[in-house]
């Protein structure tokens, strides 16, 4: 029976980084993947869906160049050609993951794999047993497709989305999330009529009100269609392809395309964890310690499969920290608080630490300081765009509890913030920060007076 150190399930963000580090400490260490090297993030996640933000938003930019003195020629816009383009980086990039394992030195077996007891992963396709020391789970999520209703089927995903034979007329994005909206967001500006269909009173729920509501703002006035605290109750196929649409209040839609994003589900499903004595989540997630330990003491699990924090950086730092501690000789754990993250909408968001909302929630007395102005570019166009931020601080310590935007590169102002969010900074801190002018990072240094009641 072959034997490794390390045998990792799974080579998405978490599992790829594990197998990597393990290796460069010396550990002999196996990856499968049932797909493609790179996982949700490289291959129908961040990278493909940041690249369409990109191209969505180039429409902005040709309608406000002739504010600038430029003549732009009447635009055209190919789908099949950007598609294409997309996937042709996202080989590439899987390419360059394969690469890095294989420069580890990280044997990579390329079928599906499960646990078949403690030590021991069975190779699904072969049917080979392998004996491993330890076992790392990073298999991610899948997306759901709910609620379940008659003709739900005849809904998308966010993995078939990055496919689509042709850009659809009209379509129809069923979810107040990351994905609902940064789809309805790309596709809105690429020319697609979007209808936001969403169960809640507002969409990014437990993201700070002040942003929600003025992101509520923003999408309506991005053209598309917002029907808030609706639910689908049935679609039917009409003809040539059309998506007949039932709503709760019994009003109907046709679209040509449903995209549902109601959220993810652990991929634990048939992956043998009782063969380890390991009980499932009640939402099919593996539960694990803060060294991303299990019950069963030689078998990890890091990632999206873990359900703590569905990010890709967090995945990665999981699968880094569980490496070290276990090869490298230096234990450490993840903090999951604070982590910035960015809703890659147009307007875009960028957040870190906590909201006003939970700021009060978890006893902390409360200070707002906020600002909204027109960015300056929207100075010449005549936009209507608004740019809005807002620090939260505890009066009583002065830290900055939290920092929160929306409007033009929020992702990427909110990511250098962060770096003083989490060492700790003050309001002082902030305040005697001189202002990198003109910028619209510069608003978060000069916020001199608090928000009033
Ligand atoms: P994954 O990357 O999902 O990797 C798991 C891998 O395991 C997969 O390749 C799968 O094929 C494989 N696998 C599963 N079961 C088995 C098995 N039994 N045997 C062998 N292989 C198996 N996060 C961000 O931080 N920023 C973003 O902008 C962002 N955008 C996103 C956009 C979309 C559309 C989606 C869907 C997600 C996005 N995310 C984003 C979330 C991010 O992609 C995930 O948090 C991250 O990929 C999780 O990494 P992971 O290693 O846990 O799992
Ligand atoms: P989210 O959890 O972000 O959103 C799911 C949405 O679907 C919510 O609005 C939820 O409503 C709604 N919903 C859930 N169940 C139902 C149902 N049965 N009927 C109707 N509506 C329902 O999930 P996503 O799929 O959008 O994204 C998954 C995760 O991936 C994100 O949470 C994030 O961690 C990660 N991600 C990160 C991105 C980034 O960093 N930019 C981009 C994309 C994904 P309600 O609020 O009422 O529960």
């Amino acid at each position: 029976m072959r034997e490794v150190d390390l045998f990792v399930i799974g080579a998405g963000s978490g599992g790829t980084r594990a197998a990597r580090i393990s290796a460069g400490h010396g550990a002999r260490v196996m990856v499968a993947e049932e797909d493609r090297i790179g996982g949700t993030c490289v291959i129908r996640g961040c990278v493909p869906k940041k690249l369409y933000v990109y191209a969505s938003r180039f429409a902005d930019d040709m309608a406000d160049a002739a504010a600038f003195g430029w003549t732009v020629g009447m635009p055209s816009f190919d789908w099949p050609m950007l598609r294409d383009a997309v996937a042709a980086e996202v080989t590439r990039l899987s390419g360059l993951y394969r690469k890095g394992l294989n420069g580890a030195g990280v044997e990579i077996v390329e079928e599906r794999a499960v646990v078949a007891g403690p030590g021991l992963v069975r190779l699904v396709r072969s049917g080979e047993t392998i004996k491993a020391h330890h076992i790392l789970v990073a298999t991610g999520g899948h997306p759901v497709l709910e609620p379940i209703i008659p003709g739900g089927h005849l809904g998308i995903t966010s993995n078939e989305v990055f496919h689509l034979r042709t850009l659809p007329k009209r379509m129809a994005v069923v979810g107040g999330g990351y994905i609902a909206l940064e789809f309805a967001c790309v596709f809105a500006r690429l020319g697609v009529e979007i209808t936001l269909i969403h169960r809640g009173d507002n969409v990014l729920r437990g993201f700070d009100e002040d942003i929600r509501m003025r992101l509520r703002d923003g999408l309506a006035r991005s053209g598309m269609t917002l029907k808030l605290g609706q639910t689908i109750t049935r679609i039917d196929e009409g003809q040539h392809g059309v998506r007949h649409l039932t709503l709760q209040d019994g009003t109907t839609l046709d679209v040509d395309a449903v995209l549902v994003a109601t959220g993810r589900r652990a991929n634990t499903k048939g992956l043998g964890l009782e063969t380890a004595g390991i009980a499932l989540n009640p939402d099919g997630s593996i539960p694990v310690d803060a060294a991303s330990q299990t019950i069963c003491p030689t078998i990890y699990a890091v990632g999206d499969v873990t359900n703590r924090v569905n990010l890709t950086p967090v995945a990665i730092r999981e699968g880094h920290a569980v490496a070290d501690s276990l090869f490298g000789g230096k234990p450490w754990t993840v903090k999951h608080y604070p982590i910035a993250t960015a809703v890659f909408t147009t307007p875009e968001i960028g957040t870190i630490g906590l909201s006003e909302q939970d700021a009060v929630k978890v006893g902390h007395a409360v200070t707002v300081f906020d600002t909204q102005f027109r960015p300056m570019r929207a100075t010449m166009t005549g936009r209507e765009d608004r740019t809005y931020m807002k620090l939260v601080v505890d009066p009583d310590t002065d830290k900055v509890l939290g920092a929160h935007m929306l409007g033009p590169d929020a992702g990427e102002i909110i990511q250098s913030l962060g770096v003083a969010v989490t060492m700790g900074a003050t309001k002082a801190d902030f305040d005697r920060t001189i202002a990198l002018h003109p910028s619209a990072a510069e608003e978060f240094v000069t916020m001199r007076s608090p928000r009033k009641g």
